[in-house]
């Protein structure tokens, strides 16, 4: 395993825990103008900074929205206190993926985890908003991505959004319901959106800008912001266009021995149907297609039942 340097330093949110719904960390503003129900979540896993910048910035700053309601959520606060820069992968979660539990049986089952506490407490938030933004980083080095759940809906949206260059439809996790795709926003007749923006690798610099422009542009687009709003804050140029990777199969690791046959670089191509790019035990994986795209490869922190890689296609 490579060692990334920490390019970030966390920002302390102990003096957001007391936020005025009732649940620690999460804090909603009601314009008393009707308007669109919008959500912001950042810490979904916890050693995913960039979004903890944006969100401390976007609450210090006192931003309100001009109409509608906005939800501001710390999501996975219990593991990002655990965040060390001498460990950095281990404060991802606590008991589990918080991403994987979004499914009505095992969100409403009978089982129990630090983490579905978390999610049950933020349930009513994700409910009753229509418009939500995650924010997330990679554990490799990758260009930004705009992850859009399973549903061209939220691919319209992000190109209505602008950035990043990079749009993923896929096919979810064979692990669990992603918040994402929970309820009407992965249903395709439903009017709700969401967007799981990959802000790079976790502890460059640059995930952070990419997370504040994210942030802001998403709640000029939402209707919350007002254009002045969005101008003044907006950090990065778009890109001149937006490419769609659609994912057809995720590739889960079965042993602890998984290993890339080939260059794991953000989004590199393999010209070839056929060709191996990995092995895992006795098991070789090959490309399915010509001009198999390599979404988010890595072996970080990868154990078995995790998805090493996903594999798709330039549309
Ligand atoms: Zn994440």
């Amino acid at each position: 395993m490579n060692a990334p340097a920490i390019e970030l330093a966390p920002p302390d949110i102990a003096r957001w825990r007391a936020g005025n719904t009732g649940v620690d960390y999460v804090h909603a503003f009601d314009a008393g103008v009707p308007g669109p129900r919008v959500m912001v979540q950042a810490l979904t896993h916890g050693n995913e900074i960039c979004g903890a910048i944006a969100l401390d910035w976007l609450l210090a700053s006192a931003f309100r929205p001009r109409c509608g309601r906005l939800v501001v959520a710390f999501a996975n606060v219990a593991a990002y206190e655990r965040f060390d820069a001498s460990n950095p992968y281990a404060a991802r979660f606590v008991d589990e993926d918080l991403n994987r539990v979004w499914a009505d049986d095992v969100l409403l089952g009978a089982r129990e985890s630090r983490e579905l506490r978390r999610a049950r407490q933020l349930r009513p938030f994700v409910d009753a908003s229509e418009l939500l933004l995650d924010i997330h980083s990679m554990s490799e080095p990758c260009a930004a991505l705009m992850v859009c759940g399973t549903q061209d809906k939220n691919a319209a949206f992000a190109r209505a959004l602008g950035v990043p260059e990079v749009l993923l439809l896929d096919t979810g996790h064979p692990g669990g319901l992603r918040m994402v795709e929970r309820g009407g926003y992965g249903q395709a007749a439903s009017p709700k959106r969401a967007l799981l923006v990959e802000c790079g690798q976790h502890w460059e610099r640059s995930a952070a800008d990419v997370a504040l422009d994210t942030l802001v542009r998403f709640l000029g687009l939402a209707g919350v912001a007002d254009a002045e709003w969005v101008g003044a804050h907006t950090r990065l140029e778009p890109p001149p266009r937006q490419r769609l990777v659609r994912v057809t199969q995720a590739v889960v690791a079965r042993t602890p021995q998984f290993r890339f046959l080939v260059p794991t670089a953000g989004l590199s191509v393999v010209a070839r149907a056929g060709t191996p790019i990995a092995v895992d035990g006795e098991r070789t994986i090959v490309t399915p297609y010509d001009d198999t795209v390599l979404v988010m490869p890595g072996t970080n922190n990868l154990q078995p039942g995790g998805t090493a890689v996903r594999l798709g296609r330039f549309e």
